[in-house]
């Protein structure tokens, strides 16, 4: 599947925390399309990861209720000061 450019909307994004991201079995897995990584979440192959806790595999429930929401910045792990530019 050819990656979709230009789909994602700065709104969308912003419900997704930006150290999120997901490995399967042929490595990262890149976030083009936010509303399409519940499905990737129920995958048991995709493993859910934060780019801020190195190795941890993030559980369902909490990657549900934080990091895919707008309440990512309420994660005791998060860090605004990283995606400032
Ligand atoms: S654990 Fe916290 S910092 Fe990491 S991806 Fe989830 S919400 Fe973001």
């Amino acid at each position: 599947m050819p990656p979709v450019r230009g789909f994602g909307l700065p709104s969308l994004r912003r419900n997704v925390c930006p150290h999120f991201y997901m490995t399967g079995p042929r490595g990262a897995i890149p976030i083009q399309a936010p509303h399409l990584l519940k499905g990737l979440l129920r995958q048991p192959s995709n493993i859910s990861r934060c780019q801020l806790r190195g190795g941890v595999h993030l559980e369902e429930g909490y990657v549900n209720d934080v990091c895919l929401t707008p309440r990512f910045n309420q994660c005791v792990f998060y860090e605004d000061e990283l995606t400032r530019t």
